[in-house]
């Protein structure tokens, strides 16, 4: 029963050439633009310096940048993961992590700090513990060891 994901409206800012004629009002600062150039981001117009992150105040009127909206802020892409983003799925309960939750990381795997412990014992590693990577299970020493003396871990092939 996952929730269903928000449309996450991303957009591009294009700097373009102020068409002649009606000057285009700024959805920053609601006055008018009379500088040659503007921002058009997501179907509105901006001064190059009005279209800004909320979180950090950074410029998105950069080339190459790209704008993240949602709950009506505009944010880069920085804030936007950092808020609403997520690591990724832990590899021991497969459940999402926020971006903003701490993680323990193994190789390409990441783990919720409570799901980081050995998955035959249940142990749990303090910092300088050694822990091994076996068949894609975090284990703690012991329990490795035990398995490669039974011999029953599968070759992984790399
Ligand atoms: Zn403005
Ligand atoms: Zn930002
Ligand atoms: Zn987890
Ligand atoms: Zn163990």
């Amino acid at each position: 029963t996952q929730k269903r994901k928000k449309k996450v409206k991303i957009g591009v800012p294009m700097l373009s050439v102020q068409p002649k004629g009606k000057q285009k009002g700024c959805a920053g600062c609601n006055r008018k633009i009379k500088d040659r150039y503007l921002l058009k981001a997501l179907d509105k117009y901006w001064h190059e310096d009005c279209l800004k992150c909320a979180c950090c105040d950074c410029r998105l009127g950069e080339v190459g940048s790209t704008l993240y909206t949602k709950a009506n802020l505009i944010l880069c892409r920085r804030d936007y993961l950092r808020l609403f983003g997520t690591t990724g799925n832990c590899a021991a309960c497969s459940k999402l992590i926020p971006a903003f939750e701490m993680v323990m990381r193994a190789r390409d795997n990441v783990y919720h700090l409570d799901c980081f412990a050995c998955q035959l014992c249940n142990q749990r590693f303090c910092v300088g513990d050694k822990f091994f990577l076996k068949n894609n299970m975090i284990l703690c020493q012991m329990d490795y060891e035990e398995g490669q003396l039974n011999g029953s871990f599968e070759t992984q092939v790399q």
